[in-house]
């Protein structure tokens, strides 16, 4: 059976969560610290998976050290052999030096963690839960035990998170992707007008299986098309923006920049076309900017390939634009083509569905960690207002557009250089090259 371990500093409510999840009333609860002085071990089933469920809290007695050592050595044990550890915290408490410390060790050991703001009844305040957040154990959940609020929701995440049994298979990647939501991939392709998006568009509806014509989108005047590629529908969205010719009164530059706004609020990923005969113009890089700006995964199209004659110089020229203009962008995938003739864009789709799985992916706490420490060695935060930065660890928070948390001594007043050091390096270590990197930054004491 996959083994879950509940753990954290005594009297956050260990025990009584234990017995929630087991459903039945196993363990001595009562509100002085280290009353249960056994561990306990109970079978659960949640959302149809049997899980061995291990209680940590009455072990805290055993050794004769400082609190943290008895935690420790409690949990030593249990969590070398969990599959999952509940790390509870008390949110009325809010975040104690022993959770920190504890929790510090914890990320230390790789093992999958969801943390638990326990006896949150009714609401917590969202100054506990982003207090939780400096744990640098991901997304808190609220819930009660006592009261049995938010149990089926932490059933659920369990059930998430442990390995499929025989029988029953996950969809492909299942276990990282949370948030990913069901439906196909939606795409947009934007560039500047003549860039040859129509043409590629027209190329894509001839080449894959469409699904539905066009139909009515979002917007008023937006258009949408269901394709189909060997790994399901991909929906591309406010076509009709494509056709849309400037009106004399607009600029050319304005409409084009507008419209891909509208395209870029609707896709996953988006498609920046470029024609390569003219290499990149100070109105790509606007839409880049945008594209940087939205979040979006991005995938840059060099198009009219046919009609370029010294092409590795131009694909180098276009790339070492981009990259330099724009530091997101690094990496950034690029497929060239010829929408007229058809030559290469079979590479389109298999890349875009790379780019938005780089877009999902998600870094465990544990190798984040890691690297971030390495990451610090190698280059000293630097000083501000002549005393260093004292930064302390990293959590993914989110993932479409990865985004991380940064945790610190006046962590918030992180110069730009160190930032984008650290970015690079996210994107470099974890393989995160043409997707928008967040870092948010939060000051500890
Ligand atoms: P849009 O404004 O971005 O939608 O651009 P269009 O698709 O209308 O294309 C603009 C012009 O470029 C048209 O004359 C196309 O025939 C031409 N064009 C599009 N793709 C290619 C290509 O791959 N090679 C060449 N040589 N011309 C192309």
């Amino acid at each position: 059976l996959p083994v879950v371990v509940i753990a954290g500093r005594p009297n956050v409510g260990k025990s009584t969560l234990f017995n929630r999840l087991v459903g039945r009333r196993q363990a001595i609860v009562s509100d002085t610290p280290g009353v249960t002085r056994d561990r306990k071990e109970g079978e659960a089933l949640l959302r149809g998976k049997r899980v061995r469920l291990i209680d940590t809290a009455g072990l805290e007695e055993a050794a004769p050290d400082t609190l943290f050592g008895r935690m420790r050595a409690s949990s030593e044990s249990a969590v070398s052999i969990a599959d999952l550890v509940l790390f509870c915290i008390d949110a009325r408490a809010g975040v104690t030096p022993a959770d920190a410390h504890f929790a510090a060790w914890l990320r230390k050991q790789n093992k999958p963690v969801l943390l638990v703001a326990n006896k949150a009844e009714g609401a917590v305040a969202t100054a506990e839960a982003l207090e939780a957040y400096s744990l640098g154990l991901g997304s808190p959940l609220a819930l009660s035990a006592e009261h049995g609020e938010g149990i089926a929701h932490l059933m659920g995440e369990i059930a998430d998170r442990l390995p499929e049994g025989p029988g029953r298979r996950r969809a492909r990647g299942d276990d990282e992707e949370e948030e990913r939501p069901a439906g196909p991939l939606r795409l947009a392709i934007v560039g500047r007008p003549n860039a040859g998006k129509s043409t590629l568009l027209n190329r894509l509806l001839g080449e894959e299986r469409m699904i539905t014509g066009p139909e009515p989108g979002l917007t008023r005047d937006s258009i949408s098309v269901l394709l189909q590629d060997e790994h399901g529908p991909i929906q591309l969205v406010d076509t009709a923006g494509l056709r849309r010719k400037a009106r004399i009164e607009e600029s050319l530059e304005k409409m084009s920049v507008s419209a891909s706004i509208e395209a870029l609020k609707m896709a996953e990923v988006v498609v920046l076309t470029l024609d390569a005969t003219l290499g990149v113009h100070e109105q790509d890089l606007q839409i880049a900017r945008l594209v940087e700006r939205e979040g979006r995964a991005c995938v840059l199209a060099l198009n009219k390939w046919d009609a370029v004659e010294d092409r590795t110089a131009t694909r180098n020229a276009i790339s070492y634009r981009i990259e330099n203009s724009l530091a997101q962008m690094r990496g950034i995938p690029v497929v060239a083509f010829s929408a007229l003739t058809g030559a290469g864009v079979n590479k389109l789709l298999p890349t875009v569905r790379k780019a938005y799985e780089v877009w999902n992916s998600r870094v465990t706490t544990g190798e984040l960690n890691r690297w971030f420490e390495e990451a610090l060695e190698r280059h000293a935060p630097p000083l501000v207002d002549g005393k260093r930065l004292k930064l302390r660890y990293m959590t993914q928070a989110k993932s479409r557009p990865p985004t991380f948390i940064l945790f610190g001594t006046r962590a918030e007043m992180l110069p730009d250089a160190y930032r984008r050091y650290l970015v690079n390096g996210l994107r470099e270590t974890f393989h995160l090259p043409g997707t928008p990197i967040r870092l948010q930054t939060r000051g500890t004491r």
